[in-house]
């Protein structure tokens, strides 16, 4: 059953189309040579160029547009051999030019797709329409003195890829996954570190809501919506609110909204402004952007292997689930952490570890990979101890929660607390003994037909060997003793 929205008039269907601004990972500015580190003193970071002084001439970044480049290969789209870049005209404090260098007709991306994954296990492709490079613009500061707004220019001239979907999300659940998925494949390329709550990636997210068949109704746009989850509930709040001005009667005006997440309703900004408004025009210091085929085929063979392919391995090499194959993929350092652990043993048991015991540590802990207590490499040696027989999957547990408090080696825990496995038959026979010493009337109970206490005797010869008992052996001495008369 596809998502709906019910109204007093029956249900709506959802149209959303998302427009992601992701900050190219670059040293320099799209057309300056000035640095773009985050979080610098402000205005530290600005050349002529980006300050908008009089006839300074912008020179394209070749690594801004190799990385443009990389993420259209990287979203299966269309590489435009030839693009152009234009001026986007309007004034605002934060941009000294009073323009801003976009490009418009000719993207240098052209349309792709993209594959969410939705909870119920199934997948869709989103299409992306096109990729354009644009400038950024300064910010103001409007909350550091009483009377005066600050700018500050360091943003300013930072390269930025649009990445614009064609409106095929039908949920917030499908936003949401969209944007993730997303942020997964860019920070795979290394073309975007995609970090929402340091602004490099903020989404407009545009709404509108329709009868099933129906054409397309008026979009809303809703601006910078700066988190994963803030995006889900703009979609339904903003739906929400243009189904009731429809079921009113009224009609939903195309316009600019924002989202105040803290009463989670989105309010009107200004009405939407089209293309004419911004007069266009190629910008007359820059020559249409010309790329070789060549360049542009070795950046296609020196890409990284891709979540998608990545995931489809892990579940051709190790036999995972598809499930856990996509959990693992979602971060590279989370791939590259369980290749690690699986490197020559038990794949499945690995993941099972690393996405069960191992993750919930670390969410515990409020912890990192990077600075996880436990390396791929003692996780490692853990699962290995438990093949070559040195400790049961009861102790191995707490083993690992010894190693996450204190980032010790599990041999070293396992020989200084005494948990070696016990295989000895002699010692589970005795432990066994006492069971049934201690059990009379259990092992009453059982003689006379009550099988499944077959369990409790198990439980109890385990609890009695301090759980260090090899499970088999004590399942097999237990059948010999109790068939014994
Ligand atoms: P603009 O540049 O004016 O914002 P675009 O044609 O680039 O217009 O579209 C912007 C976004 O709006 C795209 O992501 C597109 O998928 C989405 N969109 C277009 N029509 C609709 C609609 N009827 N409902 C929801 N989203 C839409
Ligand atoms: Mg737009």
């Amino acid at each position: 059953m596809s998502y709906t929205i019910e109204g007093s008039t029956g249900p709506w269907e959802l149209v959303v189309g998302l427009e992601v601004h992701a900050q190219v990972i670059s040293q320099s500015k799209l057309f300056s040579g000035a640095a773009t580190a985050f979080g610098a003193e402000p205005n530290t970071q600005v050349s002529f160029i980006d300050a908008g002084f009089p006839g300074m001439l912008p020179v394209p970044n070749r690594e801004c547009v190799a990385q443009a480049v990389r993420t259209g290969l990287g979203l299966n789209a269309h590489i435009n051999l030839v693009s152009r870049f234009d001026r986007k005209n309007y004034f605002y404090a934060d941009l000294p030019n009073g323009y801003q260098i976009s490009q418009y007709e000719h993207p240098i991306v052209g349309a792709g797709t993209i594959e969410i994954e939705l909870a119920d296990g199934s997948t869709k492709e989103i299409g992306i329409t096109r990729l354009h490079l644009e400038q950024d613009a300064g910010k103001s500061l409007h909350d550091q003195d009483p009377s005066r707004s600050f700018i500050d220019l360091n943003r300013a001239g930072v390269a930025l890829m649009e990445i614009v979907s064609e409106p095929d999300i039908r949920s917030p659940e499908e936003a949401g996954a969209y944007l993730r998925k997303l942020r997964t494949v860019l920070r795979y390329l290394g073309t975007c570190d995609g970090n929402m709550d340091e602004g490099s990636m903020r989404a407009d997210v545009n709404v509108s809501v329709r009868k099933h068949g129906e054409a397309f109704r008026t979009r809303c746009e809703v601006k910078n919506v700066n988190s994963v989850r803030f995006v889900m509930q703009a979609v339904e709040a903003e739906a929400k609110r243009q189904i009731a001005v429809w079921e009113e009667g009224g009609t939903v005006d195309q316009e600019t909204r924002l989202f105040d997440p803290s009463r989670g309703v989105t309010r009107s900004m200004r009405s939407k402004e089209d293309a004419h408004d911004y007069r266009y025009f190629p910008d007359p210091d820059l020559l249409p952007l010309v790329l070789d085929e060549g360049w542009v085929a070795e950046l296609k063979r020196t890409l990284p292997e891709l979540p998608d392919a990545k995931k489809q391995r892990f579940i051709a090499q190790y036999g995972l689930p598809s499930y856990d194959a996509g959990v693992l993929v979602a971060e590279q350092r989370t791939a590259d952490f369980y290749e690690e652990v699986a490197r020559g043993r038990d794949a499945r048991l690995a993941a099972n570890w690393v996405t069960g015991d191992f993750f919930a540590a670390l969410n515990r802990t409020g912890r990192s990979i990077e600075d996880s207590p436990v390396s791929a490499a003692s996780l490692g040696k853990l699962l290995d101890l438990m093949a070559d027989g040195t400790i049961n999957g009861r102790i191995a547990k707490d083993v690992f929660e010894a190693m996450v408090e204190s980032g010790d080696d599990p041999a070293a825990i396992v020989e200084a607390r005494g948990l070696r496995q016990v295989t000895d038959s002699g010692a589970i026979d005795a432990a066994i003994d006492t069971v049934f010493a201690n059990h009379p009337d259990k092992l009453a109970e059982y003689r006379a037909g009550k099988e499944k206490l077959f369990a409790f005797f198990v439980g109890q010869t385990m609890k009695a060997t301090g759980g260090r008992a090899n499970p088999a052996a004590v399942n097999e001495a237990l059948r010999r003793k109790l068939s014994q008369a």
